[in-house]
């Protein structure tokens, strides 16, 4: 088994979990409570060769330790600590460079043209948030930083949309597919309202979030809203200007 299977194994099992506590606390079903899993909605790939002796030292990384848990309240990176990876996961510094993403329609009989005026919407709040990043959305899918698609439900579980991230080994994110559902798995469709919001936090994970453990936040795993908050904005502010790779060890 190769290193990319095993932290595909090892995150799948957390987002199992993570949905299942979701499940026990009743917050799914219908629009109001979409469950998307983090950890696992971020799928892990591991580029094999990165150089070695590169990483952050450990004084930068208790230094970056010490910044996420001064901000612990206002930012929810500290959520990076408990079960996760420890791992500071953005993409590397792209100037005024946007992301760039290419929509795949169709991928479901109930697709509709409209539900990427959605995700479009979703980018243009993340773009009004002046955080020096901005996504540009492109017909072609060549080289493209995000690809979006759609399928008609995730059947076996109650998740509402997904990210799947490429990083390499120091935390910089190469690449992000999202994958929305345009029905919950009992087969009801969504609303707008519902799928606008699951875009706009699969938006946040394409760009390296974490999820948040307050409802009031986009980043929450069952998305309820589609503001952005206060806290989902400077927590992605703080992200950008972390140096990437792992605080694990550093982390306690
Ligand atoms: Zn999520």
């Amino acid at each position: 088994m190769s290193l990319r299977n095993v932290l595909v194994v090892v995150l799948g099992g957390a987002a199992v979990l993570v949905v299942a506590d979701k499940l026990r606390q009743g917050g799914v079903t219908g629009a109001a409570g979409m469950v998307d899993t983090l950890a696992s909605d971020v799928v892990a790939g591991s580029l094999e060769h990165a150089p070695s002796g590169t990483d952050v030292d450990t004084r930068a990384r208790l230094a970056q330790v010490a910044l996420i848990r001064s901000s612990a309240g206002q930012t929810y990176l500290d959520s990076l600590f408990p079960g996760t990876d420890s791992l500071i996961r953005r993409w590397p510094d792209r100037g005024s460079r946007p992301f760039t993403v290419a929509m795949v329609g169709g991928g479901s009989p109930d697709y509709l043209p409209r539900h990427q005026a959605l995700v479009r919407d979703a980018g243009a709040s993340w773009d009004q948030e002046g955080l020096g990043f901005r996504f540009r959305f492109q017909a072609d899918t060549t080289g493209v930083d995000v690809v979006v698609r759609w399928r008609t439900s995730f059947t076996a579980t109650e998740r509402a949309g997904q990210t799947d991230l490429l990083w390499d080994q120091l935390g910089h994110i190469r690449s992000a597919v999202i994958t929305l559902a345009i029905r919950d798995p009992n087969g009801r469709l969504f609303t707008d309202q519902a799928l606008g919001a699951v875009a706009v936090h699969e938006l946040g994970h394409a760009v390296g979030l974490p999820h948040s453990a307050d409802p009031g936040d986009v980043m929450y795993p069952s998305t309820r809203t589609a503001t952005i908050s206060r806290r989902d904005r400077a927590t992605a502010m703080l992200l950008y200007q972390l140096t990437p790779g792992s605080l694990k060890g550093v982390d306690q």
